[in-house]
């Protein structure tokens, strides 16, 4: 088997970051992360790169009015009230794009579909959370339904699921294969990056997590191919690419150097080398988050030539099982 190199983005905007953060705070990284998509698909067609958009489902809405018909009929009752944004919907976003880019992307999302090589995925209807309390499966359920019906408005069949937080559990990913969407992005099952609820990720696991993207901490192989269990499908995630430090550019050059020994080595012993973040981190410092990408790609390059390692989506991903193409 050869290699894959696997890319996967969590396109949500504002609806990612609204429970610990205000468009104040944050709402320039996160315009600057609109900016910044049809650079990185203009990278993507430049190397031959297919890459995993998972969408939160309501950025295909073109209008407020759209996003509150596709309403889920079963709301999740959270008991930190400021992790729904259903609520937010009703009131405190703008109407449309033009008038609010921050809770807004169609035309974004229509520039992705229309790149060779991008999958359309799902990131959840309403960035809805898997195991904070108050989450039912009934409510993610009607969730995924509706992330699903909005995105056929769109023309787009979901196939791949990655779960708001990396959050999920074993009933989630079972209404997920259900609803047809048999491929998610599940989590390393080693300390530090298990699955869990936000309050279990104290400081100690960032701090592993932090030392881990610059030097190996934490013991982990990358599978050979995605794993298969009860009608899923888990591409697991391998590495989260850390938006560039200007202020710490030693810790950044590590950082880089660690992503691109971890591709040497999944290419060299036929692995999958699965990369992930968000538009919005590469929404500061945009030009040298660029470059950080571009160096990435042309390490895929040489390994494409070196060992044939191949780029593929997650749906891709999971029809290669086997060695079958
Ligand atoms: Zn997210």
């Amino acid at each position: 088997m050869t290699g894959k190199f696997i890319i996967s983005l969590d396109f949500e905007l504002m609806w990612g970051v609204r429970y610990h953060m205000t468009t104040q705070s944050y709402g320039d990284a996160v315009l600057g992360g609109r900016e910044v998509i049809p650079e990185m698909l203009k990278l993507f067609s430049k190397y031959d790169v297919h890459a995993t958009w998972a969408t939160v489902g309501l950025l295909f809405a073109r209008t407020r009015k759209e996003m509150l018909d596709y309403m889920p009929d079963v709301l999740p009752e959270f008991t930190n009230k400021s992790l729904s944004n259903y609520e937010v919907i009703q009131s405190g976003i703008g109407e449309n794009e033009q008038e609010d880019p921050y809770h807004f992307g169609r035309s974004l999302l229509d520039l992705v579909a229309d790149t060779p090589g991008q999958e359309i995925a799902t990131h959840t209807y309403a960035h809805v959370y898997c195991l904070e309390d108050g989450q039912s499966k009934a409510a993610f359920r009607a969730d995924i339904q509706s992330a699903k019906a909005i995105a056929e408005t769109a023309g787009h069949t979901l196939k791949s699921i990655v779960f708001p937080r990396n959050q999920y559990g074993e009933e989630h990913v079972d209404v997920c294969v259900a609803e047809g969407i048999s491929t998610f992005r599940g989590q390393p099952d080693v300390f530090a990056y298990r699955t869990m609820a936000n309050r279990k990720v104290t400081r100690f696991v960032r701090g592993v997590r932090l030392l881990d993207s610059i030097m190996p901490v934490v013991p982990r192989k990358d599978p050979l191919e995605p794993e298969h269990g009860a009608g899923a499908i888990d591409v697991k995630a391998s590495r989260f690419l850390r938006p560039w430090r200007t202020s710490w550019p030693g810790y950044s050059n590590l950082h880089l150097n660690r992503v691109r020994s971890e591709m040497r080595a999944a290419a060299r012993q036929g692995r999958q080398f699965h990369l992930w973040w968000h538009p919005h981190n590469f929404g500061r410092n945009t030009r040298e988050n660029l470059m950080q990408l571009e160096e990435i790609l042309q390490e895929y390059t040489r390994l494409k030539s070196s060992h044939g390692m191949e780029s593929v989506t997650m749906s891709e991903a999971a029809q290669h099982k086997g060695g079958a193409t």
